[in-house]
């Protein structure tokens, strides 16, 4: 009960900053600097890039990395308002590989683990977009590394939010074997927030309330996470 009245409480916190942030945008467009110094930094890894697309959408072609993007920046903006800097590996829709690497995908992961391992963050958060070839899989879905027992509760804080916002959302967060989440020994998490191989949520997922509500969700359970 308790843990519900916080999350709910938190989900107000997070609305009435959004208030707060139209009402200011509005009457006041003259930014003042008065934010303290960020207390954490976090990794915000958009998947894919350059020639690996990632998956793709059946009925509209959209590129899972352009959105991959365009969800790692807005969470990145929401983040950057609660005071938490942000560290991107991805910030335009070319590769990380290097563009004279024989092998793309290997130049590519050591990069991103360089950015990882050269930040002063305290998580990681992957983003994705999945598919899969049973077209009614649907919901978002949240992995940590096995044994990263710090992985599995930023996992679980952050698969909660996105059950409680999402009734599509998976109920417990999974263990993932990918690259971005064994490369580290901080808290990282690989979300896929949808399946493009579903039609419904391929044209969800591109709308900008959903994507709004979804990285909403998310930075509930990154300050949960960090108990704000
Ligand atoms: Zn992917």
């Amino acid at each position: 009960m308790f843990f519900i009245l916080k999350k709910k409480s938190i989900i107000i916190f997070l609305l009435c900053i959004l208030a707060i942030g139209v009402f200011c945008g509005a009457y006041f467009p003259v930014k003042v600097s008065t934010s303290p110094k960020p207390l954490h930094t976090i990794v915000i890894d958009a998947g894919h890039g350059g020639i690996d697309a990632g998956s793709s959408g059946k009925t509209t072609g959209v590129k899972e990395s352009d959105l991959n993007l365009r969800y790692a920046k807005a969470l990145k903006a929401m983040c950057e308002d609660s005071n938490i800097k942000v560290v991107m590996t991805r910030k335009d829709e070319n590769g990380l590989y290097s563009p004279n690497a024989s092998n793309k995908k290997k130049s590519e992961m050591q990069k991103r683990k360089q950015i990882i391992d050269n930040s002063d963050a305290d998580l990681v958060i992957s983003i994705h977009m999945n598919s899969f070839n049973l077209a009614s899989c649907k919901g978002a879905q949240v992995f940590y590394a096995k044994g990263n027992e710090a992985g599995k509760n930023f996992a679980t804080s952050v698969q909660s939010f996105l059950h409680d916002g999402f009734s599509t959302a998976k109920q417990t967060a999974s263990i993932g074997d990918y690259f971005v989440l064994n490369c580290t020994d901080k808290p990282a998490i690989l979300v896929e927030f949808g399946f493009l191989s579903n039609p419904e949520e391929e044209k969800l997922l591109q709308t900008d309330d959903y994507m709004k509500k979804m990285c909403y969700c998310v930075l509930g359970g990154i300050l949960e996470y960090y108990k704000v």
